[in-house]
């Protein structure tokens, strides 16, 4: 009985990691879906925007399955049967962080949404999944695609100039970045390369980006703003920039977004890419970065290089943030009952399934907070904005502070192992 019953856990491990054939689904180029997510604290729905074909595939054609399971949301790709699943992607959203604020409990907002995937052959199925609040992936849209149908849009709107910064060579088997100026103006495209480059540097200076530059490809799309800058409404400054992006999301003075993904994709689709980072013009300290949607940061402050890679964190490998901010205790963000999604997070409800197995027999859990234990890893009490219930792995790391340049050892295994599936 217990042989039978090992053969068929093996047998489940190896059919969720088993990857497709790429040639026998798609065509090396993108379908992109846009959809709008309504709703409120209780409830949202999603609504149907657009179908559109992009010209590149970016992405990988082995690692066409997420192993992963990171992220609020999975969008799942089925073959004609709606049986044989051909692609998926864990990603999260800015309406799903929004959920949480207050504001949510108040008022129905919508949010524009857009995934992408390789395009398809033949027809397919389309399902979106967000998770329960027992962390559980549900189904909360399906559509059937025929990718003959001739309502996909295929316009190709503003065309802008580009350039391959960093050239490691077939996007297939690279990560690709691609760098999206914001309120830099056409006189200001100069500066944009400048500062795109710098930050380039300073990204090829942190373990394990250093190790693998050979595996990254930087592009940019020279696409400038009307006026230079960004919104800053707690300042009454409002510019008029290609990206919409602002301050103050979420009354958070230093959390810089933007809710236009519709442009955001239609200039990233200039290009093949994997990550999309928007180079906000402006000295103000800040930026934002959420898994597999987008990462911001700005230009000109003294500590924008450190964001840049925090941010990167985020939306590269779903890190979440290790830094206490606003929240006394975890219950009023987490279900207490199951762990936290996030690789470098827990509740220690099972530890076991994250980093327990790197923690030595003589480091206590939890750790005590202090500085006998700086160097170790071991469940370190305040993180994801909460003082209390909470843990992060060690002391210090780049998801906590700006003081140090490293990742902590689970954000750069986490890190690594994402750089693997995009680059093998
Ligand atoms: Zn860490």
């Amino acid at each position: 009985m217990r042989k039978i019953l090992v053969f068929i856990l093996l047998w489940s491990l190896t059919s969720v990691s088993a990857q497709v054939s790429f040639d026998k689904y798609f065509l090396p180029k993108t379908l992109r879906f846009d959809y709008t997510t309504g709703g409120n604290a209780d409830t949202s729905y999603v609504y149907f925007e657009q179908l559109k074909e992009e010209p590149f595939w970016g992405g990988s054609k082995k690692n066409l399955i997420d192993p992963f399971n990171y992220g609020d949301y999975m969008l799942q790709v089925f073959d004609s049967t709606g049986k044989v699943l051909i692609y998926s992607k864990g990603f999260s959203t800015l309406f799903r962080e929004w959920i949480d604020t207050d504001e949510a409990k108040k008022l129905s907002r919508t949010y524009y949404g857009s995934v992408i995937m390789p395009y398809p052959k033949q027809k397919i199925w389309i399902k979106l999944q967000n998770r329960n609040k027992k962390q559980v992936f549900q189904t909360v849209y399906e559509l059937k695609v025929d990718p003959t149908y001739y309502f996909i849009n295929k316009e190709r709107v503003n065309q802008y100039q580009t350039e391959k910064i960093q050239d490691s060579g077939d996007p297939s088997v690279k990560l690709d970045i691609v760098v999206l100026p914001e309120g830099y103006t056409a006189q200001e495209m100069t500066k944009f390369r400048n500062d795109t480059k710098r930050f380039i540097e300073y990204f090829f200076k942190v373990s394990p980006f250093k190790e693998n530059k050979q595996n990254i490809n930087f592009w940019t799309v020279m696409a400038p703003s009307a006026e230079s800058g960004t919104d800053i409404p707690g300042e009454n400054i409002w510019k008029k920039t290609i990206l919409n992006s602002n301050f103050y999301t979420f009354d958070s003075e230093r959390y810089l977004t933007t809710r236009d993904v519709k442009e955001i994709r239609d200039l990233a689709a200039h290009v093949p890419y994997d990550q999309i980072y928007i180079l906000v013009n402006s000295s103000k300290y800040g930026g934002g970065g959420i898994y597999n949607y987008y990462n911001l940061c700005t230009s000109d402050n003294g500590e924008s290089e450190e964001v840049f890679t925090h941010e990167f964190g985020h939306a590269f490998a779903a890190l979440g943030d290790e830094y206490e901010y606003g929240y006394d205790k975890a219950e009023d963000l987490f279900d207490m009952s199951v762990e936290p999604w996030q690789v470098n997070l827990t509740n220690l409800v099972d530890f076991n399934s994250k980093w327990k197995n790197l923690v030595d027999k003589n480091t206590p859990l939890p750790t005590p907070v202090n500085g006998e234990f700086k160097n170790k890893i071991g469940a370190f009490e305040g993180a994801s904005y909460v003082k209390k219930g909470i843990y992060r792995p060690e002391f210090d790391c780049k998801m906590r502070s700006n003081a140090t340049k490293t990742f902590c050892p689970v954000c750069y295994d986490a890190v690594l192992k994402m750089l693997k599936f995009y680059t093998e």
